[in-house]
C-alpha cells in the first residue's frame, strides 16, 4: 500500500511529495525546499516515519522543483534521475535563479535519466513513466495503477494546466500529452499535481477550462 505525504515549499508555492510504503522505502519527487525551515519540516518527516529513501525523481526540472535536490543528495547517498529531453531546462537553473534573484544550491548531476514508458520499482509497488512533454520537453508524470495514483508535475492542474511560454513549451504538445496519456487513465484517478491541491481525471475531464474539446 502506497502512501503519499505532500508539502507546499518556496515562494513559488510548489507541491514536494514523498511516496512510501509500509517496508518504510520511499522515492522523494521534486524536492522543492529552499531554506532551512523548509528542509527540516521535510528531513523530520523522513525521520519520524523512519523512512529510507531509495530514490530522488524530478518530473521536470524547472528550478521550483529542485530546489531540494542538493540538500536530499547531500544526505543521503541514492540514484537521481528526470528525463533526459530536460537536460537543456536542468541546465540553465542557475541562470534562471539568478533572474528571479532566488539564489539555489546547484543540482547534483542525474545517475542515469528516466525512459518514456519505463516501470520504477518500490517494494512490491510499480510506478509506470509517462512521457508527457509540453510544459518543459522532457516532463514525465508518474502513474500507480494499483491505487490509480497519478503524480504529473507541472503537467495538469485543477482546473488548470502548465505554461507553456517558459523555453521547451508548447500547447498543442501539452494538450496532446494530456489526452492521449493522461485522459486515458480511469476517471476515478487521483491527480496530485505539482502546484495546488489534489483533483481527478473524470473532473478535469469534465470541467478542465483549458480542455475542451
Ligand atoms: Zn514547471
Amino acid at each position: 500500500m502506497l502512501q503519499i505525504q505532500s508539502f507546499t515549499f518556496n515562494p513559488f508555492q510548489e507541491n514536494t511529495y514523498i511516496l512510501f510504503n509500509e517496508e518504510k522505502k520511499a522515492i522523494i519527487i521534486d524536492p522543492g525546499m529552499l531554506d532551512a525551515v523548509e528542509e527540516n519540516s521535510f528531513f523530520n518527516f523522513m525521520a519520524e516515519q523512519e523512512l529510507e529513501p531509495i530514490l530522488l525523481l524530478n518530473t521536470h526540472t524547472h528550478l521550483d522543483h529542485i530546489f531540494g535536490n542538493a540538500a536530499v543528495l547531500k544526505k543521503y547517498t541514492i540514484p537521481f534521475a528526470f528525463h533526459l529531453l530536460d537536460r537543456p531546462v536542468f541546465d540553465s537553473a542557475a541562470a534562471v535563479s539568478a533572474m528571479y534573484h532566488v539564489p539555489m544550491q546547484t543540482s547534483p548531476e542525474p545517475s542515469y535519466y528516466l525512459e518514456s514508458n519505463g516501470k520504477i520499482k518500490l517494494g512490491a509497488d510499480e510506478l509506470s513513466i509517462l512521457f508527457t512533454p509540453g510544459h518543459s520537453p522532457g516532463s514525465v508524470s508518474f502513474y500507480h495503477e494499483a491505487q490509480k495514483i497519478l503524480i504529473s508535475g507541472d503537467v495538469l492542474f485543477q482546473m488548470s494546466i502548465g505554461r507553456t511560454d517558459l523555453p521547451g513549451g508548447d500547447f498543442d504538445t501539452l494538450a496532446n500529452s494530456i489526452h492521449t496519456q493522461l485522459f486515458s487513465l480511469p476517471d476515478d484517478t487521483k491527480v496530485y499535481s505539482g502546484h495546488g491541491p489534489m483533483t481527478t481525471i473524470g473532473f478535469e475531464k469534465m470541467n478542465n477550462p483549458f480542455l475542451r474539446k
